[in-house]
């Protein structure tokens, strides 16, 4: 039994994910992806999946990348 660093739910079935140096506790995927994931520098949906990155910048898709550098 651990406790969910987003939403504070003591859940049997609680995981960790280490990103560097930091271990976090999760519940469930999607308040993992609430706190980890990157956001689209462009629609702010988070990036689940490879992301597109343009400089330092990360977008969830090629369709916001080019979006946000032509306008
Ligand atoms: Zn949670
Ligand atoms: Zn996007």
């Amino acid at each position: 039994m651990a406790t969910c660093d987003v939403c504070g739910n003591n859940y049997d079935r609680s995981f960790t994910i280490t990103q560097g140096a930091v271990t976090r506790t999760f519940d469930s995927f999607e308040c993992a992806i609430h706190a980890m994931a990157p956001r689209c520098a462009h629609c702010e949906c988070a990036v689940i999946g490879h992301g597109v990155e343009v400089g330092k910048a990360v977008f969830c898709c090629e369709h916001c990348a080019r979006h946000a550098s032509a306008g």
